[in-house]
């Protein structure tokens, strides 16, 4: 039985004041929430406040990037031991922006993927189709040459306790939400892809969906076989939005 896992990637937003009442917020309601695992991922800059505010209680945190290297002349750069040492649980890897705005290919996406799990971060590894290649009827391509990346270069078994999230890039804060058959189909294909070379791994490895998802949206989406929680950005910025996903997945 696969444990749901809603996480919001805050994106570059936030302040100290905004974050201390978001996760206060969070954290009120969470006595609801006692089955679903709960993330937040923070800009670097607040993950040793969010740290400090979210020790002992049940919601765990992470990072949106991380670097390839381990340490060293790599200005600007964030390792993964560094996550580790803010007691970073997650990292979110291959995001639709960091491909789109700085270029990452599935290779190197791949490789922050490793280098994460190497470290004992849980990766959650972004995969998802623009709308230009699911006109053109390339979806699935799309996505199995993401997955596959990391399959090449790690083997089926870095899927183990891992973390994928489906996220269609046309979906994302745009308020356009893949419709819950929609997001079903690609899920169960990357389970499907999964189980063609590890059926155990495929059975555990959490598929999230990621895409406008709401309160309102999310218990149809969540409700579906294959899919698993969400990668949530917009609404995880809103604790009673955030909470609300977080009950539906719960
Ligand atoms: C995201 O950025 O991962 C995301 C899903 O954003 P939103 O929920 O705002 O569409």
């Amino acid at each position: 039985m696969r444990q749901p896992l809603v996480a919001g990637n805050w994106k570059m937003n936030g302040s100290r004041e905004s974050i201390k009442v978001l996760l206060d917020g969070i954290k009120d309601g969470m006595g609801e929430v006692n089955r679903a695992a709960v993330v937040v991922c923070a800009p670097y800059v607040y993950l040793p406040g969010v740290q400090a505010r979210l020790e002992g209680t049940a919601v765990e945190w992470g990072a949106q990037d991380l670097s390839i290297e381990a340490s060293g002349a790599y200005t600007g750069e964030i390792s993964a031991a560094m996550l580790r040492d803010f007691g970073c649980g997650y990292v979110i890897v291959g995001h639709s922006e960091r491909r789109a705005y700085h270029g990452e290919s599935d290779a190197l996406v791949a490789k922050k993927y490793a280098v994460a799990r190497a470290a004992g971060l849980i990766p959650i590894l972004c995969v998802g189709e623009t709308l230009d290649e699911r006109e053109q009827g390339i979806t699935e391509e799309v996505v199995a040459r993401q997955l596959d990346a990391l399959i090449e270069l790690e083997g089926v078994a870095a899927l183990t306790d891992g973390v994928i999230a489906y996220e269609p890039v046309w979906a994302i804060g745009t308020g356009k939400t893949a419709s819950p058959e929609q997001a079903q189909e690609v899920h169960a294909f990357i389970r499907g892809r999964v189980a063609a070379k590890d059926a155990d791994v495929a059975e555990g490895v959490r598929i999230l969906y990621g895409g406008s998802m709401k309160p309102d949206n999310a218990p149809e989406l969540i409700s579906k076989p294959d899919i698993d929680g969400g990668l949530i950005g917009g609404a995880s910025l809103k604790p009673e939005d955030f909470l609300g996903i977080c009950k539906a997945a719960n």
